[in-house]
C-alpha cells in the first residue's frame, strides 16, 4: 500500500455529472517487473489498468471486475483484474515485433470483453466492440450502448505511471433529482473543460489541482482518496483446483518427465511446486488441508 497510487471520485456542483479520476504508480511498476514487456505492451497494460479502477469504482459491486482482450494480434492476450477493495493484477502475452504498433494493431482481430464476478451471485460479461481507435474511446461506445449512460474517458501513461479520468452522467434513478435540460448544457460545458487536458497533466497533477485546473469555475465536490495496490489473488489452493482441471493423467506425464509439476502465476511470478506426493493427495477423496501437508 502507499499513496501515491490512488482513486478519487468527485461530483460536480449539481449538475449531476459524476467523476472518477485516478493515478497509477508504484502498482503499475510492480506490473512492468514482472515481464520484460515492449513500451507498446507497457503502454496498453497501463491503460487498461488505470481504465479497471475507473470501471470498478464507477459500476459498484462487491467482487472483481477483470477487463480482457483474446484475439490475434501481437498481444494475444491481455488481463486487468480490479477489486472492489482495489487490488490490482495484470498480465499481458505477446509475439513479435511490435515496434509503433498502436491500440487497434496490438490487438488485431479481438474480443475485448468486461467481466464482473460479485462474490455473491451470477458473473456478467459485456463485450466491448473494438470500435475506437483507443480503448478510451471503445469503453465510451461500450457504456453509451450498454448503460444508456454518457460518458467520456480519458487514459494516459508515460514515466512508469497510469493515470485516467472518468466523467459520466448520473443515472436518473441515483436519487438525485434531474432536469436532463440542465444535465445535457453541463454535459456539454463540463466535456468541452475538459477535452483540454493534457496527457502531462494527468500523469503528474494531484486530483485537486488537477480538478481545479480544468473546472475552477464549477463547485466540485471530491470525495476522500482510495488507496490502490498490486496484489495477486493466487494460492496453492486455487492452483491445486487448477490442476485437478487439468486431469491425473496429464500430470502423471509431467510428473515422469520432470519429477515435479511447476506452476508460474503469469500475475506474479509466483512458482508453485506439486511432487508425486502432492498430485496424488489431489486425488484422494478427501485430502487433507493444504497446511497440514506441507511447512
Ligand atoms: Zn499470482
Amino acid at each position: 500500500m502507499n499513496d501515491s497510487d490512488t482513486s478519487q471520485r468527485f461530483l460536480l456542483n449539481d449538475s449531476a455529472i459524476r467523476g472518477q479520476w485516478t493515478l497509477l504508480d508504484t502498482s503499475y511498476q510492480t506490473v512492468l517487473a514482472k515481464h520484460d514487456y515492449p513500451l507498446e505492451v507497457q503502454a496498453l497494460l497501463g491503460e487498461l489498468m488505470a481504465a479497471a479502477v475507473l470501471l470498478t469504482a464507477t459500476l459498484k459491486f462487491d467482487g472483481s471486475l477483470t477487463i480482457q482482450a483474446r484475439g490475434e494480434g501481437p498481444v494475444h492476450l491481455i488481463t486487468v483484474e480490479c477489486t472492489d477493495d482495489n487490488h490490482l493484477r495484470a498480465v499481458a502475452r505477446w509475439q513479435g515485433d511490435t515496434t509503433g504498433l498502436n491500440f487497434k494493431s496490438l490487438l488485431g482481430k479481438a474480443v475485448l470483453a468486461i467481466t464482473i464476478t460479485p462474490d455473491k451471485g451470477e458473473r456478467y460479461q459485456g463485450i466491448v466492440p473494438l470500435s475506437g481507435d483507443s480503448l478510451a474511446e471503445c469503453l465510451e461506445f461500450y457504456f453509451s450502448q450498454s448503460e444508456q449512460l454518457r460518458t467520456r474517458i480519458w487514459l494516459h501513461q508515460g514515466n512508469n505511471r497510469a493515470a485516467g479520468m472518468l466523467l459520466q452522467v448520473l443515472p436518473y434513478n441515483s436519487g438525485v433529482e434531474i432536469d436532463p435540460e440542465q444535465q445535457n448544457e453541463d454535459w456539454t460545458r463540463l466535456t468541452l473543460l475538459a477535452e483540454t487536458l493534457t496527457a502531462d497533466e494527468l500523469l503528474n497533477l494531484d486530483s485537486q489541482t488537477l480538478l481545479h485546473r480544468l473546472f475552477h469555475e464549477e463547485d466540485v465536490l471530491l470525495f476522500p482518496p482510495e488507496p490502490i495496490d498490486f496484489r495477486c489473488t493466487c494460492s496453492r489452493e486455487r492452483t491445486a483446483d487448477a490442476l485437478v482441471r487439468i486431469g491425473r493423467e496429464e500430470l502423471d506425464g509431467l510428473l515422469a518427465e520432470r519429477g515435479n509439476v511447476e506452476v508460474t502465476c503469469q500475475f506474479c511470478n509466483q512458482l508453485y511446486v506439486f511432487d508425486a506426493v502432492d498430485v496424488a493427495m489431489l486425488f484422494q477423496p478427501n485430502p487433507a488441508p493444504d497446511s497440514e501437508r506441507r511447512h
